[in-house]
């Protein structure tokens, strides 16, 4: 099961990707955060995407395209994977599409306010990588785990703004999955679970 999900950031796109992930056992492959480990590990790749994310801007194509190349080549994607975060313009996505053929796109859409309202009260943990909202949090740690939790960088209002404005998805790359027959499209107001069984009832209508 090969799937890519599309949509504005916030918009609930990674926790879908991993309750996709553990349900079907596949790898959750996200370009943002391949970057951030990247950042973290100080690497020549991650020195350059970083001007860019803490920007709000994409980094270019000719970084990200050749990541979920090199990424996609590995074992464990034989059985399918998920893509979160990529592709996010056409030519990203042409270039997804020399590489493998996809079986569904779905895009995980949600209003701008409420994003606002998610992104900036969304805490990373540094132990398990889980994002949990301010309200969420125990005793001011991770839900998931315990652990200590964080700020993304980007996460900060007027990143967040920007990351808005630079990141909307195209309509070109919307285009380019309805002519092939693969695109879908569901809200992400109501709660992960209920949102969940929409993304999945589009998956049960893949064969294998
Ligand atoms: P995300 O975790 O998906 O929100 O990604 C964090 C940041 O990484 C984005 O704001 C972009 O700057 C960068 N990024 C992630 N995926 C892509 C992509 N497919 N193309 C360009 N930039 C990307």
């Amino acid at each position: 099961m090969k799937i890519v999900l599309l949509g504005p950031p916030g918009s609930g796109k990674g926790t879908q990707a991993n309750l996709i992930c553990k349900k079907y056992d596949i790898p959750h492959i996200s370009t943002g955060d391949i970057f951030r480990t990247n950042i973290a590990n100080g690497t020549a790749l991650g020195k350059k995407a970083k001007e860019y994310i803490d920007a709000g801007s994409l980094v270019p194509d000719e970084l990200t395209i050749k990541i979920v190349e090199d990424r996609l080549k590995q074992d464990d994607c034989k059985n399918g994977f998920v893509l979160d975060g990529f592709p996010r313009v056409r030519t990203q996505a042409e270039a997804l599409s020399k590489m493998t053929q996809i079986d569904k796109a779905i895009m995980i859409d949600l209003d701008d306010e409420e994003i606002i309202n998610r992104l900036s009260k969304r805490r990373m943990c540094r132990k398990c990588g889980n994002p949990t909202h301010l309200d969420n949090l125990i005793n001011g740690y991770c839900e998931k785990c315990g652990g200590e939790v964080y700020t993304r960088a980007d996460d900060a209002p007027e990143v967040i703004k920007q990351r808005l404005i630079k990141q909307k998805l195209p309509q070109d790359v919307v285009d380019f999955y309805k002519d092939l027959g693969l695109f879908e499209k569901i809200n992400s107001t109501n709660s992960m679970e209920e949102t969940f069984k929409l993304v999945d009832s589009i998956l049960s209508g893949i064969k294998e």
